[in-house]
């Protein structure tokens, strides 16, 4: 099995479930295989149809992608074809013929075929080794995909009952799932499911303040990259791409309300490299398989978590590092609202509403972004951090006295009687002269000006995470405004010491900078040559680039620089057959950046374990340092002192050490019996667990740090 995934896909390990999966599979035993977008399901059914005597049937319903499955699979030396409307009668006789004459092992077919006439009769004279049903979801009602067509599928399974099935999707709510098994006649042992994580997506939601001018930086930060940039609004979409362009970026709008043929160039376009940046409404997507997509961006608020976790999804499907970022402003769920209320179904109004409320709380926790989503899935045992969302990497982001600055916002707020918004209280601050300001009479006010030397992006940063720390609050109303807690009250008669992340605009742009590219230290002049000539070969062979080689090779092969056929042959995805056909020309390359750039080739380790995958068990030593303390027994609120941090990024970094570390003693820090049974039982009562909805359980009653405290003492 390791050798076939070698020869034919280049690949030195399985991806988890796939060796499971795949041993199944060819026991003859019927799966439903649940795994993220990216997961890596297909292998589950190619594999095994390269081993089985017979025909692998695969039938999906994204006609687009089936000729781009088909040239990948070809590219690996795999026989392999599909049917479908496109094909001309001719071509599809010849499709049926070499099918029926047992050339073929894998044939993908649209799901309306197999009600059509004589279907069955061009089944019967084929030797079917294995099923499979792609985005499976499909054949639920209860999905958010119906289709019809899929019903189908039943009927097909009695005609051919000894044929093993195979079941994929990445999208299926409990629900969906229990349906998917009844219509399928499949059981419940053979259910295989990978869990909703994402591991190299990082997960970050920024204030929607200046958000062009941000979002060019970001651009900037991947450039040559494939972006898709997701709007609200139709008009939206063509308003950002025209900006992006005016502003030298190569970009295009999509969206339903534009011609099916511009739709499709601009698809083809980006699926060839030819315009790296879509803006888009969320029609576009489904039909993208584009395995090195790097940034997804969300202009505007999505309606539902489970939208917004299949866009991102979009995001590396070849597993490599890549990055979505939402902005996020409040008033966007007003815009949303304005939708909601038209819905006339009382009951699907309700339900709207508290999908939005739940993408709502994702935007505004605190918590880790990822142990959101995964809680939202129902997924148990989950990492309550994860070091790749902004929540988790701001614990370990510099903190630093912001005393001053934090005693002029709460002031403002204060002087302009807690009525007005961020905006507001800012441009007060910044000493505007704006008719608002002199309306209100607010430049005689004390406050007005006191902080002019500061960018706004700056100082509404500050203001936010004065929110996140709870020195300030913000109400839910149709019009937010700011207030200042008890606690930020406190802070400001005793005039104590107010700890801070640091704000640096240009370090934001640096770190998002840096997630996008991989582990290994290759050399981009190198990988841009090499991408050019995968560009190359692509529009002569007229395939997408992908298909030739994925960026995870370019970049092992820009950082080995490898001089021979048998060198280059153990790189990352690169099989018998594409060595044969590509080998040649990669190595000139190669050959070519070594001499003009002055580099030395590297061997490549021989161990299976990629060197693509993040080291784990490294404890940073600003982690070091509070575990030292930890092992002095110190109270939370001493190690704060002694490290000049807050008490909420101490019980953030107890909470990593807990998970690397085994037999840390923490004992001590356990609340009081009584506190923490009331705790418990918040925890327990509440299903979802996120920490909002226990907070809110147990009637704001405890901090965030407190419960986050008590959640180490949980059992698991
Ligand atoms: P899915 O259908 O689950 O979204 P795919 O089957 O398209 O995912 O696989 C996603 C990507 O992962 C593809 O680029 C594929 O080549 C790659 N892949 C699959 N299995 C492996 C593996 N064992 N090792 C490395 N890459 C893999
Ligand atoms: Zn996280």
């Amino acid at each position: 099995m390791q050798e076939l995934l070698k020869t034919h896909f280049g690949y030195d390990t399985f991806r988890p479930l796939q060796k499971e999966i795949i041993d199944t599979v060819l026991a003859g035993k019927d799966t439903l295989v649940l795994m993220p977008t990216g997961g890596g399901k297909s292998l589950c059914f190619q594999l095994p149809a390269l081993v089985l005597p017979g025909i692998t049937i695969v039938v999906s319903p994204l006609i687009a992608l089936m000729k781009d499955q088909v040239d990948g699979l070809c590219a690996n030396g795999i026989s392999a074809a599909f049917l479908n409307s496109s094909l001309s009668v001719r071509e599809q006789l010849d499709v049926m013929t070499r099918a029926r004459s047992g050339e073929i092992k894998i044939l993908y077919l649209a799901p309306e075929r197999i009600g059509s006439y004589g279907f069955y009769d061009f089944l019967v004279d084929l030797n079917v080794s294995l099923l499979a049903i792609d985005e499976a979801h499909c054949i639920s009602e209860w999905g958010h995909d119906f289709r019809p067509e899929y019903r189908n599928l039943s009927s097909l399974r009695m005609k051919i009952p000894k044929t093993p099935i195979i079941a994929l999707t990445a999208t299926a709510t409990p629900y969906v799932r229990d349906d998917i098994l009844s219509q399928l006649n499949i059981r419940k042992e053979g259910v295989f499911t990978s869990g909703f994580n994402r591991e190299n997506l990082h997960y970050s939601v920024r204030p929607k303040l200046n958000t062009f001018s941000r979002l060019k930086e970001l651009v900037q930060t991947h450039s040559g990259e494939s972006i898709i940039i997701y709007c609200f609004s139709r008009k939206n979409t063509e308003d950002v791409a025209e900006k992006l362009t005016k502003a030298g970026f190569s970009a295009a709008p999509y969206h339903a309300g534009l011609p099916q043929k511009d739709r499709e160039r601009t698809q083809e376009r980006f699926i060839r490299d030819e315009v790296p940046i879509i803006v888009a409404t969320i029609a576009f997507g489904m039909g993208i398989d584009k395995p090195d997509v790097r940034l997804v961006v969300h202009m505007d608020l999505p309606k539902t978590i489970e939208g917004y976790y299949q866009e991102t999804g979009r995001a590396g499907r070849d597993g490599l590092p890549s990055e979505c970022v939402l902005y996020y402003s409040y008033a966007d769920r007003r815009k949303q609202e304005f939708f909601i209320n038209r819905i006339e179904d009382d009951h699907e109004q309700k339900l709207a509403t508290r999908k939005l409320d739940d993408m709502v709380e994702y935007c505004q926790n605190s918590v880790c972004r990822r142990f959101f989503l995964l809680m939202y899935f129902g997924e148990k045992n989950v990492l309550t951090f994860c070091d790749a969302c902004d929540n988790c990497v701001k614990a370990d982001v510099e903190e630093a006295d912001a005393t001053e600055i934090a005693q002029k916002i709460m002031s403002a707020i204060l002087k302009t009687g807690e009525r007005f918004g961020a905006a507001h209280v800012c441009d007060v601050l910044r000493g505007s002269k704006k008719k608002r300001i002199l309306e209100l009479g607010h430049q005689n006010l004390s406050v007005h000006g006191i902080a002019s030397d500061m960018p706004i992006g700056a100082l509404r940063t500050y203001v936010q995470s004065l929110k996140t720390v709870g020195f300030i609050e913000q109400n839910d109303g149709e019009y937010p405004t700011l207030k200042v807690t008890q606690k930020g009250r406190l802070a400001l008669m005793d005039k104590s010491k107010i700890a801070l992340p640091v704000v640096d605009v240009v370090k934001e742009v640096k770190q998002s900078a840096s997630t996008s590219k991989s582990d290994l230290a290759y050399d981009e002049r190198v990988f841009e040559k090499l991408r050019v000539l995968r560009k190359d070969i692509a529009h002569e062979q007229n395939v997408p680039p992908f298909i030739i080689f994925g960026d995870r090779t370019l970049h092992e092969m820009a950082f080995y620089l490898p001089s021979s056929l048998e060198k280059l042959s153990t790189l990352f995805g690169v099989g018998e057959k594409k060595l044969e056909a590509f080998g040649e020309p990669f190595l000139t390359c190669i050959a070519q950046c070594v001499t003009e750039f002055a580099l030395q080739e590297h061997d490549k380790p021989r161990s299976t374990k990629s060197p693509l995958t993040p080291t784990s068990g490294h404890v940073s030593t600003t982690l070091q340092e509070t575990k030292e303390l930890l092992t002095q027994m110190l109270s939370i609120e001493e190690m704060a002192v002694r490290r000049g941090l807050s008490s909420g990024t101490i019980i953030q970094h107890i909470e990593k050490l807990v998970y690397t570390e085994e037999g840390l003693a923490i004992a001590h820090l356990k609340p009081e019996d009584s506190i923490f049974q009331a705790m418990k039982a918040g925890f327990e009562k509440n299903n979802r667990a996120t920490l909002t909805s226990v907070y809110k359980q147990l009637d704001e009653k405890f901090t965030y740090d407190e419960l986050r405290l008590a959640r180490l003492f949980l059992e698991r």
